[in-house]
């Protein structure tokens, strides 16, 4: 199940009219699907269920506290790359034990919190993070449990932007240099190294990176067990991709029989950190066409979603199904158009040369497969209405997060007291000055 299919001549989500929503929600709204987004979790719990396995959802994919509430309740953890999502996380009660922290800029305030709370792991990028960490943990009297993120410099394939395994990448400490970290580790009294972590990209639609990242893990692993520097667990990261378009990513049954026999012996605990591959096809994005543009030099299908609702194609040239909310009677024939949002921007295309129906103004659309890296990268770019999120179950459906106007974003913005005082009023105010008016 993805979730979302046509009956009756229109496009559901689940047992729920998609047009229903888009009244009720208004447009842009973001619709989910929490049987599909159960479902994915379930499909790589089921697949890895004989091994010491934790899936920790990357947070960032969706950080929406229902979606983490619904994999934490699946016996999900949660992967965090700041203070935010820790908070985030927790509040939507994953335990602390459930929770590993990455990311390549932690302050001091961060990993205090992480320490404070317990938290199940800190992935440390860098050898300067590990000395901090050090000093922050012994000033809290505690010691953090650490795996070194590793760069094991492994191209994985997909779009540069999203690559992070490659050698000049800002992630990680170079494989060469890992026994030389791990030592230091070791060596320092607020660390106690519990594992290794890795991760080499996001939507890697093949298994051949994936395994040649695992098993230079691995073989670090066993070096290491061999210096006598013994890890508890091996955390591999996400990156598993989805299917956009034509992609046919790894299955999680194929992926487990990899991880399987590649780290059979070792007895480790195993992470991993699917952010995109358990939220990504759960989502679609609902658009209202404002008009229909046409020139001599091309056909527009204007909509009220663009790049600030959804910001992958404009910043990795990302493909998205597109298609019409009723659907078109077989043989309704098709036109080619360029689909593009109302930001005043040339990037701010959501689809080019896409095949749909004469669709025209009032029409909905929506847009495929943004579950995952949609709404969380949703800007106030333009002064337009941030889009609702609103969650399926079954018949049901709620709004999760409301749809915030215009009027709401500049509501805490500041005009400073010189500016904002009409003539004749009272100057004196709370403004900082160096010239001591
Ligand atoms: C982004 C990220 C993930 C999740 O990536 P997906 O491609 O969404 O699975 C996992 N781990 C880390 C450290 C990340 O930065």
């Amino acid at each position: 199940m993805n979730g979302f299919s046509y009956r009756r001549g229109e496009l559901f989500a689940e047992e729920v009219p998609v047009a229903e929503i888009a009244a009720v929600a208004g447009t842009p709204v973001y619709v989910y699907s929490a049987g599909a987004v159960r479902e994915r979790f379930r499909a790589y719990a089921g697949a890895f269920a004989d091994l010491p396995v934790l899936f920790c959802y990357a947070v960032k994919a969706n950080p929406h506290l229902a979606i983490l509430r619904l994999l934490s309740a699946e016996g999900a953890g949660a992967d965090t790359v700041s203070g935010g999502e820790i908070a985030r996380a927790l509040a939507a009660g994953v335990p602390p034990s459930r929770i590993v922290f990455a990311g390549v800029a932690k302050t001091d305030g961060e990993m205090r919190l992480g320490l404070h709370h317990r938290i199940l792991q800190f992935n440390v990028e860098s050898l300067e993070e590990l000395e901090r960490l050090d000093a922050v943990a012994r000033e809290a009297d505690t010691r953090a449990p650490v795996a070194i993120r590793i760069n094991p410099d492994v191209a994985a394939g997909s779009h540069d932007k999203i690559s992070t395994g490659r050698r000049g990448d800002k992630f990680g400490v170079p494989i060469e240099e890992a026994v030389e970290a791990y030592e230091r580790a070791a060596a320092l009294p607020g660390i106690e190294p519990v594992g290794l972590h890795l991760h080499i990209g996001s939507q890697i639609a093949e298994l051949a990176p994936f395994a040649r990242a695992y098993r230079r893990a691995v073989e670090l692993w066993r070096d290491l067990r061999t210096r006598g520097i013994a890890l508890e667990r091996i955390d591999f990261g996400g990156g598993f991709g989805i299917r956009y378009r034509e992609e046919a990513p790894p299955d999680p049954g194929a992926l487990a029989a990899m991880v399987r026999e590649l780290t059979a012996g070792t007895g480790c605990r195993l992470i991993f950190e699917p952010g995109r591959a358990l939220v990504g096809e759960a989502g679609i994005l609902v658009s209202r066409v404002i008009y229909r543009k046409e020139t001599r030099a091309g056909r527009y299908l204007v909509v009220d979603a663009g790049m600030h609702t959804l910001m992958r194609p404009a910043l990795y040239d990302a493909w998205h199904d597109i298609f019409s909310v009723r659907e078109p009677p077989p043989g309704t024939p098709l036109l080619t158009m360029d689909v593009v949002g109302p930001i005043c921007e040339s990037s701010d295309i959501l689809g080019r040369d896409r095949r749909l129906p004469a669709l025209g103004r009032g029409d909905l659309i929506a847009v495929g497969a943004t579950g995952a890296y949609g709404a969380a990268m949703v800007s106030n770019y333009n002064s337009r209405p941030r889009p609702a999120e609103v969650l399926v179950e079954g018949g049901r459906w709620a709004v999760i997060k409301p749809r915030v106007e215009p009027s709401a974003q500049f509501a805490d913005e500041i005009v400073p007291p010189w500016l904002a005082a009409p003539e004749g009023s009272d100057r004196a105010g709370g403004s900082h000055s160096d010239a001591g008016d």
